[in-house]
């Protein structure tokens, strides 16, 4: 019998089942996923279960205020900027001019210009100058995984008390227990000990899509 005190291991049919009865994609953004495919863009955006959850964070925290590194077709953050309120704004980093230009148009056609801002940059470059007019109340990291722990250290002083850092790939494709040379896989291993012993985030991994770490800044 299983014991209550040990996770679940996700099958493929409980993932389909999350995804049947949880999930953000609606026909807006299953035909985004297609057009995307169709430009021949990588299929490495969020799952849409994953994208509830982004959700239900983002409103059970008021968030008002949120930063994106890795805008892709802009999937992730017209999910994300759905979740926040009329006066709310969402900015997505992407260094690539072909998507850029793609995820606004995208985020024109989802009525959501007012509140999406694409700026078509290298993250790395483009937050060494960032003073944003109030404190973040979210940051989400999905691009460019050697370059995750730059990140935290940038973006950690622009977040607000009681505001979540979260990184995408926090399971590293399913090899973060594995001792993979892989470079990135390495990457989000250190990344990932970081910020489970970072002073001033408390952590949780959540295993939904390819794992989700959160950390919440307590000081
Ligand atoms: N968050 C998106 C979603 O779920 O819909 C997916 C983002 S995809 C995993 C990562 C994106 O980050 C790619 O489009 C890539 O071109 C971009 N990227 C990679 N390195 C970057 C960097 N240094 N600065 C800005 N964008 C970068």
């Amino acid at each position: 019998m299983a014991t209550q005190s040990r996770s679940t291991p996700v099958t493929p049919e409980l993932i389909a089942y999350i995804g049947r009865y949880f999930s953000a994609e609606d026909e807006f953004l299953e035909a985004l996923r297609r057009e995307a495919l169709a430009a021949g863009f990588p299929e490495i955006w969020i799952a849409p279960e994953q994208g509830a959850f982004l959700q239900v964070l983002l409103r059970a925290m008021q968030a008002r205020f949120v930063l994106e590194i890795g805008t892709l077709a802009g999937y992730s953050a017209i999910m994300m900027a759905r979740a926040l309120p009329e006066d709310g704004h969402l900015i997505t980093l992407e260094r690539d001019p072909e998507r850029a230009a793609f995820a606004r148009r995208a985020i024109e056609r989802a009525g959501l210009q007012r509140k999406i801002t694409v700026h078509c940059a290298d993250a790395r470059q483009w937050l060494r100058d960032f003073h944003p007019p109030m404190p973040l109340d979210f940051v989400f990291i999905d691009a460019d995984k050697p370059s995750y722990g730059f990140y935290l250290d940038l973006c950690l002083p622009l977040l607000r008390i009681g505001g979540i850092m979260c990184a995408d790939n926090a399971l590293a494709w399913g090899d973060i227990a594995s001792e993979s040379s892989d470079p990135d896989v390495q990457a989000l291993q250190d990344f990932n000990r970081r910020m489970a012993t970072h002073p001033q985030l408390q952590c949780c991994l959540v295993p939904l899509g390819d794992g989700m770490l959160l950390g919440l800044r307590r000081w």
